[in-house]
């Protein structure tokens, strides 16, 4: 059985008093069993928010980033151990807006990988097309090369504890969703290209999330597809009401 999970990426937004008004609000809203919810607050409030979910069960808490570096002179980056030390459980690497943003490619977001994986960190690893390769019908191979250029190199110990979230760029922020056949086809496509390197039953058990406009309307649906475990969502996390009915949405799911 693969673990559910939603998690809500609050970016750079909210500020201390909004950031732990939101964690109460939500933690209390909510008692999830099947599934896992995971915050991702900006770093300030990372101590803060984990404070607020501290008795909340199946509340977790993550940071947007870490440094590909172990540690040292490198000012103004965080580092997998910092992380580790103030007790986070996940953090995203490869989210597409630091792909774009602030270049990073394939080798960054292995060695972030990597000092995920050596500090005990569990990292949900974003994949997704751009419009232009979407609409030219070259989706399939990007997002197919984006996983065997970075996640081939794992080893299968490493994998089995990666989270894995296609993200359509076409799709995050849009209000532009993919549909849930576009999903479902996408994250059996990962998974079989998972499998052209790892262990079928392993690739099985790897949770596969969906984020891009992910809201209350639609999370049913996505929610719905086999392939589907859950979601990782942006503009509707920052909603009390959005992201709890999503979180529902997602327990109500057999
Ligand atoms: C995201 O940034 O990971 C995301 C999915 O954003 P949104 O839900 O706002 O599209």
């Amino acid at each position: 059985m693969r673990r559910k999970i939603i998690a809500g990426n609050w970016k750079m937004n909210t500020i201390l008093a909004e950031a732990t008004d939101l964690a109460k609000a939500i933690s209390s809203g909510v008692n999830p069993e099947k599934s896992t919810v995971i915050f991702f607050p900006p770093f300030p409030f990372l101590q803060n928010v984990r404070e607020v979910i501290a008795n909340a069960s199946n509340f977790s808490i993550g940071a947007q980033n870490l440094s590909s570096k172990e540690g040292g002179a490198y000012t103004g980056e965080v580092s997998a151990k910092m992380l580790t030390s103030i007790d986070m459980e996940y953090v995203l690497v490869g989210h597409s807006e630091r792909r774009e943003y602030f270049n990073e490619g394939d080798n960054i977001l292995f060695e972030k990988l990597n000092q995920s994986f050596e500090n005990g960190l569990k990292p949900i690893f974003c994949c997704g097309e751009p419009l232009g390769e979407r609409s030219s019908g070259n989706h399939v191979q990007y997002v197919g090369d984006q996983i065997r250029n970075v996640l081939f190199l794992l080893t299968p110990q490493q994998l089995n504890s990666t989270i894995i979230a296609y993200e359509p760029i076409w799709a995050i922020g849009t209000g532009q969703t993919a549909s849930p056949e576009q999903a479902q086809e996408m994250h059996l496509l990962i998974r079989d290209v998972l499998k052209e390197k790892f262990e079928p039953e392993m690739v099985e058990s790897i949770s596969i999330l969906y984020g891009g406009s992910v809201n209350a309307g639609n999370a049913l649906s996505i929610f719905g597809q086999k392939d589907v475990d859950g979601g990782l969502v942006g503009g509707a996390s920052l909603k009390v009401n959005d992201f709890l009915d999503i979180i529902k949405a997602m327990e109500s799911i057999g």
